[in-house]
């Protein structure tokens, strides 16, 4: 089956002996399991028998989400946890079990996935090591000094919107026995499947293009083979588990997850050009510029005509007051901190997602302080670009 039927289909309707059968997969909030016969529930405790037993190891709900997100990316199965943050926590642990305990981590990556790794795994006795991913060299050179335990990066980089050769990186992580942890959030499963590239595992954060609402947060890893079981022992132990309720809303989401992107994707394009050319914009950051320093890749890894739906840009001679002017003159399009659902959304790097790196450490980065990042949404392209234009003058 294709993407969006899958997204349709994949993880509901469970047949059962009474005949009747709910279309959607209900909300079961439980938080423990009976069985007829105790011989069953010891099955099921030794994963002898599948089957429920508390809360905390999931529910029919979490199955359910857990098929469809397992389906759209490829894996030998897939875990739902409480947040995208708790999902990447719980790849990265899960990689290193029985690892040497050095993670190699792309420079510039989502600003709470580096908090994490600088003020959560360092602490803990992890060694961190950072290179820039754009670098295949530099990538390789870190891998053979380093010999890390996991490596970490994203298919489409926050906010700069590079696209790293994740086939190559792959390769080389396979060629070191690293497994390579792919936050697949900005490309979605649409775009790009990690794990068919040979990633270990690809994570997810729900509450953005999957759930796609702005109501619901979760986070899914989803992993191959030799990886899925001792995640989910680790889940079980720790309960980063996503509860039912929130299954259900990223389950809905996901739905008509393809159907969104498709035209995401379209406005995106065609915002990106209208900014491409616009006198008060200096420069657009978006994958179908001809001149991206990683058009080769793009060209690779992504579907033609297909280039997400983030698009970066610097508003020309814009300090911060600059920006907090074009994003209060905002009617439509919303100055909110997340991205990927159907409302267009603004979000200001330096303030929001970068805020806790220092200036000096942004700006070596390049995230400047004129730098915005755009999601683009559902709404007609001519509204977006309209209120773009009127913010821009203001
Ligand atoms: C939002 C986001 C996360 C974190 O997800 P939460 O659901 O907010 O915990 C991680 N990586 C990327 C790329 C994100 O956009």
């Amino acid at each position: 089956m294709k993407l969006n039927s899958r997204a349709v289909h994949s993880g509901d309707r469970k047949r059962s002996a009474s005949g009747w059968t709910p279309v959607t997969t209900p909300i079961h909030l439980a938080s423990s399991y009976i069985y007829n016969d105790m011989e069953d529930l010891d099955k099921v405790f030794a994963r002898e028998m599948p089957g429920q037993v508390y809360g905390r190891y999931g529910t029919p709900t979490s199955d359910a989400l857990e098929e469809v997100v397992n389906e759209l990316e490829g894996g030998a199965g897939a875990l739902a946890c409480s947040s995208g943050m708790a999902a990447l926590h719980m790849a990265i642990n899960t990689a290193l079990i029985d690892r040497r305990r050095v993670v190699l981590a792309g420079k510039l990556l989502y600003g709470a996935t580096l908090g994490m790794l600088m003020k959560v795994f360092e602490p803990a006795g992890v060694e961190v090591v950072f290179a820039d991913f754009d670098d295949e060299n530099e990538v390789a050179a870190a891998i053979a000094e380093h010999r890390p335990g996991a490596i970490v990066m994203e298919t489409i980089v926050n906010p700069l919107l590079r696209v790293p050769a994740l086939d190559r990186i792959a390769k080389m992580a396979n060629e070191a026995k690293a497994p390579l942890i792919v936050d697949n959030t900005f490309a979605t499963p649409m775009l790009m499947r990690p794990l068919q590239h040979g990633a270990a595992m690809s994570v997810h954060s729900l509450t953005k293009y999957l759930s796609g609402h702005g109501d619901v947060l979760g986070g899914a890893v989803v992993a191959d083979a030799e990886h899925i079981e001792p995640l989910r022992n680790l889940s079980r132990t720790l309960g980063f588990t996503l509860g039912p309720f929130e299954c259900y809303l990223a389950m809905r989401g996901i739905k008509t997850f393809p159907l969104r992107m498709e035209r995401q994707c379209a406005n995106a394009c065609r915002v990106a050009s209208w900014l491409a050319t616009h006198p008060a914009v200096d420069r657009i950051y978006f994958p179908a510029d001809p001149k991206h320093p990683d058009a080769d890749n793009i060209k690779r890894l992504l579907p033609a005509g297909i280039y997400g739906a983030m698009v970066s840009f610097e508003v020309k001679g814009a300090d911060r007051a600059g920006i907090f002017r074009l994003m209060n003159a905002l009617q439509m399009v919303v100055p909110a901190t997340s991205l990927g659902d159907v409302h267009t959304m603004m979000l200001y790097p330096a303030m929001a997602s970068h805020r806790e790196l220092s200036p000096k450490h942004r700006e070596r980065l390049g995230i400047r302080d004129n730098l915005v990042r755009l999601s683009v949404g559902i709404e007609a392209a001519e509204d977006i670009i309209a209120d773009l234009d009127r913010a821009l003058k203001a």
